[in-house]
């Protein structure tokens, strides 16, 4: 009897030793984040996708065609950290690109950290070229990812594989790096303002030998005195006969048509044309694969990570419409990226070794111009038109003071100024419902939600409201929400105006692609309604990692079957 348990232990354990042997993982796990690629896109210029871009994921992946972020402000620092942590900003944190801090009562930027100073001097945000509005709003030049207050996919690799596992983010932008990073990678973003590839000193003492390397061969200089020309005859295009639309933002020297010329290497803006063109990917390809190789990725038994988040997308997209001439031709340019990207990792590490997952950290909505063109009604909204006088009025009749309530309106959050109401003796639940019922009243705000009710479940159980209250967390969130009605946001920042801007809870700011493809990933078209906070815990059980921290979505079962 003994002999034969013994026996069958020494069976058991052998078969549970064979299987595990058996679950292959991935060497690399590539994580492809394109900025405001919105979910319809791909389907839209299917015909046109070269080889072995978007049509190696679309035809050889698990494509969801029905994936949205279930969350409301669908901005970018809350789409990223979404996808990173598979978690909704109530628990990541990340409840908006600028927040209001209560402790300092300034405007913060969401990676921005002054104890962690950019490893090159000077390489800072550049305020009087900046025109991404909301890095102005930073007030030191670190940058770290202190404020996510959970674990990312990538950090929990790190955790399980004891440190072995390679973790790397980059991006143009520092939030597009920093976020998927997580707490254990290293970050690198691209300075405007040096025309380098730049980290901060929570990753690194020193840049590595290679980042000075590829920085000191300046591959920005090469584009100077050239400029964004279609890559096939205008003719061919679905928006070939709709480059000059009054709508679109014309920069100073770039104008609304093609040619877009990038002008001298000296120029204002000139790091800035680049990025809001397909050079911006391009560089970011050239830096990631600088990266895969000098770091090594995929090239032991411990799976790696890395991370690319493509912005052209989102710039180009802001600056012209998603349906412009120039969104078709950079998405068909990118295409001719991310091919160069697959070939690559082909030859660096294997396509049929690696795991990609493509999402979007938000989609976005259409200029107003082109929807009035098809004969929709839309319009842009300014709250500095706002007639506030009777709104204030009645604040006043009712509590004694009016605009003393509000302390900031930075969309889509208010906030009060919770220090008059309590001086005052005034109930603030009772003063955000008030607050909330007036703003109802301004041109184009179809919904304004206090934080209080919210609290306490004072709120109607709709999906928009659901959404909300997933992007609450309450030491972060505004004390009022502020919905505009569809196809209706604000597009005056300072003095930049621009043709579009997501950040909405509709489901044209929502709507994103997730694709796998790769290892272990068969052809397969998904239609079912999936979230974006589905990938991160699909990406765990597939390694044999835990959860992130707050990963409360559910596993992508037509992904995870296929790899176990
Ligand atoms: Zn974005």
């Amino acid at each position: 009897m003994k002999l034969l348990s013994a026996l069958a232990i020494l069976a058991t354990g052998l078969v549970a030793q064979g299987a595990a042997q058996e679950r292959s993982e991935p060497k690399l796990i590539l994580q492809i984040t394109v900025d405001q690629l919105r979910g319809d896109l791909l389907a839209r210029y299917y015909d046109r996708l070269g080889k072995g871009g978007f049509r190696y994921l679309l035809d050889a992946g698990t494509v969801y065609t029905n994936a949205h972020h279930r969350h409301a402000n669908n901005e970018t620092i809350v789409g990223h950290t979404t996808l990173a942590t598979g978690a909704d900003p109530a628990e990541h944190g990340m409840v908006a690109n600028v927040w209001l801090d209560r402790a300092t009562g300034e405007l913060t930027y969401n990676v921005e950290d002054f104890r962690y100073p950019l490893l090159s001097e000077g390489a800072g945000v550049d305020k009087k070229s900046e025109i991404d509005y909301t890095q102005k709003t930073a007030r030191s030049n670190g940058r770290s990812p202190s404020r996510i207050l959970v674990s990312t996919f990538s950090d929990e690799l790190t955790l399980f594989q004891g440190g072995k596992s390679k973790v790397f983010g980059v991006s143009v932008k520092d939030r597009g790096a920093i976020s998927m990073a997580g707490h254990t990678g290293k970050a690198f973003w691209f300075s405007k303002k040096s025309g380098e590839f730049i980290t901060s000193s929570f990753y690194y003492d020193q840049y590595p030998k290679w980042v000075t390397d590829w920085n000191a061969g300046k591959p920005p200089d090469k584009y100077a005195g050239t400029s964004w020309k279609l890559l096939h005859d205008q003719s061919t295009y679905l928006f070939g006969m709709a480059d000059d639309r009054p709508y679109e933002t014309a920069l100073p020297g770039y104008g609304r048509t093609f040619p877009h010329p990038f002008g001298n290497r000296e120029g204002k803006y000139f790091t800035t044309l680049l990025t809001i063109s397909p050079v911006g990917d391009e560089l970011t390809l050239d830096f990631a694969k600088a990266l895969i190789q000098n770091e090594g990725l995929g090239r032991d038994d411990k799976p790696d990570y890395l991370s690319i988040s493509f912005s052209s997308t989102d710039y180009v997209g802001h600056l012209f419409g998603p349906s412009s001439l120039e969104s078709e031709d950079n998405i068909l340019q990118l295409d001719r990226t991310l091919a160069e990207l697959f070939s690559f990792v082909d030859s660096q590490v294997g396509l049929d070794k690696t795991l990609i997952v493509l999402s979007a950290d938000h989609g976005g909505p259409e200029a107003p111009g082109y929807l009035s063109e098809l004969g929709f009604e839309a319009d842009y909204v300014d709250p500095k038109t706002w007639d506030k006088a009777a709104a204030i009025e009645t604040l006043k009749k009712r509590f004694g003071i009016g605009e003393e309530l509000i302390t900031k309106y930075f969309h889509p959050y208010v906030y009060l100024n919770r220090k008059v109401i309590a001086e005052n003796g005034l109930d603030q639940a009772e003063v955000e419902l008030a607050v909330a019922e007036e703003l109802t009243r301004f041109d184009g705000v179809a919904l304004a939600v206090s934080s209080s009710a919210l609290n306490v479940g004072r709120v109607p159980d709709t999906q928009l409201i659901q959404s909300i209250l997933r992007n609450y967390n309450p030491n972060r969130s505004g004390d009022i929400y502020v919905v505009f009605e569809p196809n209706r946001f604000i597009n005056r920042f300072g003095k930049l105006t621009v043709t579009a801007t997501h950040g909405s809870p509709w489901r044209y700011d929502t709507y994103v692609p997730i694709i796998f493809a790769g290892m272990g990933i068969t052809a397969q078209r998904i239609d079912r309604l999936v979230h974006t906070v589905d990938i991160a815990p699909t990406l765990s059980l597939i390694v044999g990692a835990k959860p992130p921290t707050g990963a409360f979505g559910a596993p992508l079962k037509e992904v995870i079957r296929q790899n176990y």
